[in-house]
């Protein structure tokens, strides 16, 4: 049976970016990209009236409850503002070498800095976590290389300092762990 990567909207999230992310990360992976067809509600537990946030491992959690007998990859995506345990919130999160990632908008959108929209920028933002996060569920670490798409975003500038491909290591391991 052939096996793809989903995309999985947790809340409401626009149709033009998850076409986007779908085509590209289709391309950069050469792995059929499907969307999962239900609304998956954002879960309310998850969220910390104290910091304003919600708690990742939940979303993992949610997400690793869904059946999707075709899926070999699940990425949720998200626009609420994510945190995990002993960082102050995050862009993305994975269970490495496992089945599950999310990734978080809410801080890759120029509004949350009070700066006017920008499609395009929080598309391929967007992308560039979605890539990461994915490549974590492939088994990839992290990349000291700070262009190579696994480098560990530890703020915005370096989300956009780095490239939305594998560094050819990170090519290399990747192609090794098939
Ligand atoms: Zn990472
Ligand atoms: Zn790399």
């Amino acid at each position: 049976m052939e096996r793809f990567i989903y995309l999985v909207s947790i809340g409401e999230i626009e149709r033009e970016l998850i076409e986007f992310l779908k085509s590209n990360v289709e391309k950069i992976f050469n792995y059929k990209v499907k969307e999962y067809p239900h609304l998956v509600p954002i879960p309310s537990e998850a969220y910390n009236p104290k910091r304003k946030q919600y708690y990742s491992n939940q979303f993992l959690k949610l997400l690793s409850t869904l059946i999707i007998e075709d899926a070999f990859i699940v990425l949720g995506i998200t626009n609420v503002d994510l945190y995990t345990d002993r960082l102050n919130f995050i862009f993305g999160q994975a269970i490495l070498g496992g089945r599950e990632s999310i990734i978080s908008l809410a801080r890759l959108d120029s509004r949350f800095y009070n700066l006017p929209f920008d499609k395009e920028l929080l598309k391929i933002r967007a992308l560039k976590e979605a890539v990461h996060e994915i490549g974590h569920t492939l088994g990839l670490s992290h990349c000291p290389n700070p262009t190579c798409v696994m480098y560990f975003s530890n703020s915005l500038s370096d989300t956009d300092r780095k490239s939305y491909n594998f560094c050819d290591l990170c090519k290399l391991r990747l192609s090794n762990s098939f």
